[in-house]
């Protein structure tokens, strides 16, 4: 069983084009310099439409997380650990943790980006770099 494909938008098809080549690109304003996720048509703070995807360096801090057991979640043989993951560049993204034991978890726990294939393609996702998540 493999996960659903991403849904691709004008907006977000830069993110997805650069998850299936293993990069994790996030919006940024041309303008005023801020980035922010999930990918929109304008700026949050400046409403420039003058945009352009910039390439993190994957690196980040775990914020919080939950574990949805009820209804099982539509291709995953195990419930997915659903986290929000704070960039060292200062955007907060949606994503899973995998590899990591769900007792082992901590706040603020250091993680890093890692792509997982999906029925056609690819989606970042994160893990420790504590625990056998080491570069
Ligand atoms: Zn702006």
């Amino acid at each position: 069983m493999k996960r659903m494909d991403p849904v691709r938008t004008i907006d977000n098809a830069f993110f997805w084009d650069a998850a299936e080549a293993e990069r994790l690109d996030i919006q940024a304003c041309e303008a005023c310099d801020v980035l922010w996720h999930p990918p929109r048509p304008m700026c949050p703070k400046c409403h420039s439409t003058e945009l352009s995807p910039r390439t993190m360096s994957g690196k980040g801090k775990l914020y919080s997380w939950c574990m949805p057991i009820h209804p099982p979640a539509w291709g995953f043989e195990e419930p997915p650990i659903v986290a929000l993951i704070d960039l060292d560049e200062g955007v907060r993204i949606v994503s899973n943790l995998v590899g990591v034991d769900p007792e082992a978890i901590t706040n603020d726990m250091p993680v890093r980006v890692d792509f997982t294939e999906t029925a056609k393609s690819k989606v970042p996702v994160f893990t420790s770099t504590d625990a056998g998540g080491a570069e």
